[in-house]
């Protein structure tokens, strides 16, 4: 049997379906489903992916079988119409276009009226009795295949295309301005010229056969998968490039033959407001180009209506069929030959993160689809559009159209922001205290900058990844951030940010906006739309009944948690963190970094007297000073939390991260705590490391000081007995950090445990507790099973794992981790995305060293990777108990933990 390279369409049989689109692409693959649920597509037939992966596979020559096949398949469509291919009387045209298994819009060639001769277009004259339509197809034809196939389509912009400087010639001889006015005499002599210009740019005669002219064209739409355009979009969209193209080629119907015709695109619902309406654009007397290329402006749908009521009602029969059929939202373009509808593509249209939610809760009640599909509908990042504020699209383009497109950075906190630029937290805490809005603006941030970053909208930083200090902070925090803003020139001293070669400079007090879902730095002010949900969920500034954004949300919200296996936990360290973390449906706390509650109020002085402290006394002096503020903290912790299990992790951070470090900092510091700037300084050096990511710090910090860990520990305790005393259900889980074997972890938990002791005996009370440890260096990877026979729980760290399995500093990554995915030596951030090859076999290896010691051993994940869509499916795959993520995050994780749960077993 000789392979099978073309599958035909028409008369209400097709060979394909639509479930055929690795074979056939999205559009062959819909228009042969079309035309089997009988909607009326032109004929036509499609040749596979497969033969464009045997053209370049072969030196570009096509397969032996296809020159039959297609001639087989052209012989059908005009049994079925009638027509004859470049017959004098009766001529057919076609259309051959690309179409490739994912969408890929403007990217690939396509050639109209294809089959036009000086012969055919005498007969198509005699048939129409319209010369000028016959001229301007031609005319059309000539362009499109000289541009497309004979290769003059200009290669950059300073190049112009021959064929456009012809017919500008023309207009200026003829003394018009618009094609529309072009004779049909007029657009004979641009025949002929464009001829002329095609021998002399490439000295080859346009062809008059309409079969060199067919096998020309798919020739070109094969190439076209090779373009610069297209090998540009496939990396971007992740497109491997063995999908191919599929070769569509359907006979021609024409949407320009006068007033009874015409072209549009169109959605089966609203693809911004999801609402049940139809809603598109049409233009009569028109070719489908002319629709997109805006020359003329096109009507809404709505007024086809009134305009004409016989076609309309097709279309809306057709939008009928085509979603009881699909089940989903299309997005759809047909033809109007002289008052009969003709469809052209079909497709599952895209949509907003809105309208996803809402058009997949319509189709639940109208009873289209379930509520497992409902869920698999909304991809995860749809669903934080939803919660995120957004600046207005077109103040957005504008502001780049003037050239105030500043920079683009790491999209690290998604939303927007505007406000007033401030360099430092101190600023930036009295510019919110007068009621500005703030944009803070650091090189990079570090627990010092909490205060500023609360206080501001957005946060913009010129160096660090996705998972450094001012990525994962004000993820905590819901802020929208932009870090490793590389191209920035901050300066400190005179408050200013530039940009090498632009010429805004901002100051202290300018405007400038943020996009941290894009990455974008704009110069200026722009407005900024908050979402419903959260001044229902967050702000309480609306009533639930009063939002229609939150009823779909939260019915949509209540399939998604029917459907997920993984527990959804928060890192939060507030307690007003805690609380959005639980209206946003988390199921408790996976993450409290204690370290940054040492900054609240004026206990960062006790801390720093801590570690000055030359002595054990002296620190434990200092401890006793912050026990009342952490147990004051965890109190509430616990207070909000209200029985949900609280992950709590001892100190992490290197010591020198608390001191001071400008000169009027430290004389201060020197007075209140009665030592001298001398010894302050001196301090500070012998605590200055090399490498303070792989120095003091983590656990490291309380084997050296277990008094820290004893003071933390019960300020945990006693916080447990006051709660628990109210009444309160509370399981405190102590987790320690950066533990590389299990001897650093008995150590740590010994304490842990005495301390727990004391305090229950003190207060008469018991209290159930965990001690676990985070994994989050490889060798405890490796070492987990020994570190279970200890821990109660595990936490994968994966922003530390992945450092140190790649060896990669996670705040110095990002100046040139970007070469890297420009280049391909990685697929993806591995601080955004877990590495499923190097750091997600040790965590594999983990859970199953962890799980041999103890079968139901709790598992999780509290690094940033706890958030992110893909990362998650890869936790539920390894059997974790739950992820952990920000709080603003907690709903995209509850929706990317039910997708992978339902899709387990078919990806
Ligand atoms: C981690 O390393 O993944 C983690 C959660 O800890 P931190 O980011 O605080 O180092
Ligand atoms: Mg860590």
């Amino acid at each position: 049997m000789p392979n099978k390279y073309v599958y035909y369409f028409g008369n209400g049989k097709a060979e394909g379906k639509a479930d055929m689109k690795t074979l056939l692409g999205g559009k062959g693959a819909n228009l042969a489903e079309m035309t089997n649920i009988k909607l009326p597509v032109p004929p036509g037939f499609t040749i596979t992916t497969e033969a464009c992966n045997y053209y370049y596979a072969n030196k570009k020559k096509y397969p032996r079988e296809l020159k039959k096949q297609v001639e087989d398949a052209l012989k059908n469509i005009e049994k079925d119409i009638k027509l004859k291919f470049g017959d004098e009387s009766n001529p057919l045209l076609l259309s051959v276009r690309s179409g490739a298994r994912a969408s890929m819009p403007g990217m690939m060639d396509t050639v109209l009226n294809l089959g036009l001769n000086d012969k055919s277009v005498k007969g198509l004259i005699e048939k129409t009795g319209n010369e000028r339509f016959v001229y301007d197809s031609y005319r059309r034809f000539v362009q499109m295949y000289g541009d497309v196939v004979m290769d003059l389509k200009p290669k950059d912009k300073n190049q112009v295309d021959p064929f456009e400087e012809i017919i500008e010639e023309k207009k200026k001889e003829r003394k018009i301005t618009n094609d529309i006015d072009f004779t049909s005499e007029d657009l004979k002599e641009l025949v002929k010229e464009f001829k002329k210009a095609i021998k002399k740019e490439t000295s080859e005669d346009f062809p008059d056969d309409p079969m060199e002219q067919l096998w020309g064209a798919i020739g070109a739409v094969f190439r076209s998968w090779m373009n610069d355009r297209a090998i540009v979009y496939r990396k971007l969209n992740n497109i491997p490039v063995e999908w191919g193209t599929a070769v569509n080629i359907q006979s021609m119907v024409f949407g320009n033959l006068g007033e009874t015709s015409g072209t549009g695109v169109a959605f089966t619902r609203n693809p911004s407001n999801g609402e049940n309406e139809f809603y598109g654009e049409y233009l009569m007397n028109a070719q489908g180009e002319d629709v997109v290329a805006g020359i003329r402006t096109p009507l809404p749908i709505s007024q086809l209506k009134k305009a004409k009521p016989k076609i309309y009602k097709q279309l809306e029969l057709v939008r009928k069929n085509l979603e009881k059929h699909y089940h989903d939202m299309l997005d759809i373009e047909f033809t109007i030959q002289e008052e009969k509808l003709y469809m052209l593509q079909c497709r599952v249209g895209k949509r907003t993160g809105y309208a996803s939610v809402k058009i997949a809760v319509d189709m639940v009640n109208e009873k289209l689809i379930g509520e497992k599909e409902a869920v698999k509908r909304v991809e995860p990042e749809q669903l934080n559009q939803l919660l995120r504020p957004i600046f207005s699209t077109k103040e957005k383009e504008e502001a780049v159209r003037d050239g105030r497109l500043l920079a683009k950075g790491l999209n690290a906190g998604p939303g927007a922001a505007s406000g007033k630029v401030y360099f430092n937290s101190y600023d930036a805490v009295n510019a919110k205290a007068r009621g500005e809005s703030v944009i803070l603006v650091r090189i990079e941030t570090s627990p010092e900058d909490i205060r500023g970053m609360n206080a501001s909208e957005g946060i913009l930083t010129s160096r660090g990844g996705m998972t450094s200090h001012a990525a994962l902070v004000a993820r905590q925090m819901g802020k929208v951030c932009v870090a490793g803003c590389g191209t920035l020139e901050i300066d400190y001293l005179l408050k200013t940010v530039k940009v090498a070669g632009k010429d805004h400079l901002i100051k202290e007090g300018d405007n400038l906006s943020i996009d941290g879902s894009t990455g974008e730095v704009i110069v200026g002010k722009l407005q900024a739309k908050p979402s419903e949900i959260l001044q229902v969920l967050i702000d309480k500034t609306m009533k639930p009944k009063d939002s229609k954004a939150y009823h779909y949300y939260s019915a949509f919200m209540k399939w998604v948690d029917k459907f997920r296996r993984l527990k959804i936990r928060t890192n939060a360290d507030q307690p007003d963190q805690c609380e959005n973390a639980v209206a946003f449906g988390a199921e408790g706390i996976g993450l409290c970094r204690t370290e940054h509650m040492f900054f609240g109020g004026d206990r960062i002085d006790a801390v720093r007297e801590m570690i000055l402290a030359y002595k054990e006394e002296g620190r434990r002096k200092a401890l006793d000073k912050i026990l009342p503020y952490q147990r004051k903290d965890f109190t509430e912790i616990f207070e909000v939390m209200d029985g949900l299990p609280v992950t709590i992790r001892t100190l992490d951070p290197p010591l020198h991260e608390f001191l001071p470090h400008t000169e009027i900092e430290i004389h201060k510091l020197a007075r209140l705590i009665g030592t001298t700037v001398d010894e302050i300084t001196y301090k500070l050096h012998a605590l200055e490391e090399f490498n303070p990511m792989l120095g003091h710090r983590g656990c490291r910090l309380a084997i050296s000081f277990p008094e820290i860990t004893e003071m933390q520990a019960r300020a945990i305790f006693e916080a447990a007995a006051i709660v628990q005393k109210k009444g309160i259900k509370v399981e405190p889980e102590i987790m320690i950090p950066l533990i590389s074997g299990d001897r650093e972890f008995i150590a740590q938990e010994k304490i842990i445990r005495k301390v727990a002791d004391e305090v229950m005996k003190e207060k008469q009370i018991n209290i159930k507790y965990k001690v676990g440890t985070m994994i989050e260096i490889p060798r405890a990877a490796i070492a987990a099973g020994k570190i279970a026979e200890h821990a109660e729980f595990f936490s994968f760290g994966t922003n530390d794992l992945t450092q140190m399995t790649f060896g990669l500093s996670r705040d110095d990554a990002g100046s040139f981790l970007p070469n890297y995915l420009d280049k391909e030596i990685l697929d993806r951030d591995p601080f955004e995305s877990i590495d499923t090859e190097g750091v997600g076999v040790l965590m594999k290896f983990a859970v199953s060293e962890g799980r041999k010691v103890k079968k139901d051993f709790k598992i999780g994940i509290c690094g940033e990777h706890g958030g992110e869509p893909d990362s998650i499916r890869f936790c539920n795959e390894l059997g974790l108990d739950y992820v952990s993520c920000s709080p603003f995050r907690v709903p995209v994780a509850r929706l990317a933990a039910a997708r992978a749960e339902l899709t387990k077993n078919t990806n």
